[in-house]
């Protein structure tokens, strides 16, 4: 709110006001009508080219995710030939963040699936690792000295789902965690200080967020079922997510810096599982929305 606004006078602002409410009406009529029909699902493989994503030991997170994503393609053409399968990225190629919503846009797709794989941040630890002697004559005397080294592995596995919420605290840290070593990079959160991002996430949150919170329970509920750790649904400002004008949820398919998860994602077998996962949750989703539940 500006200076310029709070001295409006009580028409000025009614009628701004009223203004704001056709606007909002107007754009959720238009969401709602699409909502009904599911004709096509938008993809997005997470990373990709130069952006690797999150590190493991021998893997990286863009192959992973392009992987699955692919997997899951072949199986919706295969068993679901009738809906329209949009990728934003089928090879090793770099997609900046903001333009993998408007690809989904322009195909008029009705659902956008983003998958990642999770990592936590490195935790640090300092550790003596000898002395050494300081000072000189009756002030000499020996000192400890240290090094900070950072664990990379973690024992915390299992999947988690987001969709798009207003800041969380601590979710910098939590979105940096995917990053690994380039933790000065932007993690692909909106920025705060945008006036704009408020508005955007509440109109956001009205048209679609009823149906996102609706298909990440479905894809947890899968995972769940195949023996997965579930960590639930979440809220984050999710920059990839508001750059759609489309439902959508990003779904983070295990900790690529958990040993027995990279081995795990890194198989045929675990990547098929996960499409699996994925495809179930669609299948369902677009029952329910078909009958227009
Ligand atoms: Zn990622």
């Amino acid at each position: 709110m500006t200076k310029y606004h709070r001295k409006h006078t009580r028409y000025g602002r009614i009628i701004s006001c009223f203004l704001t409410f056709l606007f909002l009406q107007f754009t959720i009529a238009g969401y709602a009508q699409s909502g009904k029909s599911f004709k096509t699902i938008v993809l997005d493989a997470g990373h990709g080219g130069k952006d690797p994503g999150a590190r493991g030991k021998f893997s990286n997170e863009k192959d992973i995710t392009l992987a699955v994503v692919l997997k899951l393609g072949k199986i919706l053409r295969d068993s679901m030939p009738q809906l329209k399968v949009i990728f934003t990225r089928n090879t090793d190629v770099f997609i900046d963040l903001k333009e993998r919503g408007p690809i989904g846009n322009r195909a008029g797709g009705d659902f956008f699936l983003s998958v990642h794989v999770n990592s936590t941040a490195g935790r640090r630890e300092r550790i003596q690792t000898g002395t050494r002697t300081v000072g000189k004559g009756r002030r000499k005397r020996k000192v400890p000295v240290y090094k900070t080294i950072i664990h990379r592995e973690t024992a915390t596995s299992g999947t988690e789902t987001y969709v798009l919420g207003l800041t969380r605290t601590g979710e910098k840290e939590r979105a940096i965690g995917e990053y690994g070593e380039q933790v000065e990079e932007e993690p692909g959160l909106l920025d705060k200080n945008d006036p704009m991002t408020a508005v955007l996430v509440a109109q956001y949150s009205q048209a679609f967020l009823g149906r996102s919170v609706n298909f990440a329970g479905k894809v947890q509920a899968n995972y769940s079922g195949t023996g997965r750790n579930n960590l639930g649904v979440k809220q984050m400002s999710l920059q990839v997510l508001a750059n759609s004008t489309m439902p959508g949820v990003l779904t983070e398919i295990g900790f690529i810096n958990n040993p027995e998860e990279e081995e795990y994602l890194n198989t045929q077998e675990g990547q098929q599982n996960i499409a699996m996962c994925l495809y179930r949750a669609i299948r369902s989703y677009k029952y329910e929305m078909e009958k227009g539940k």
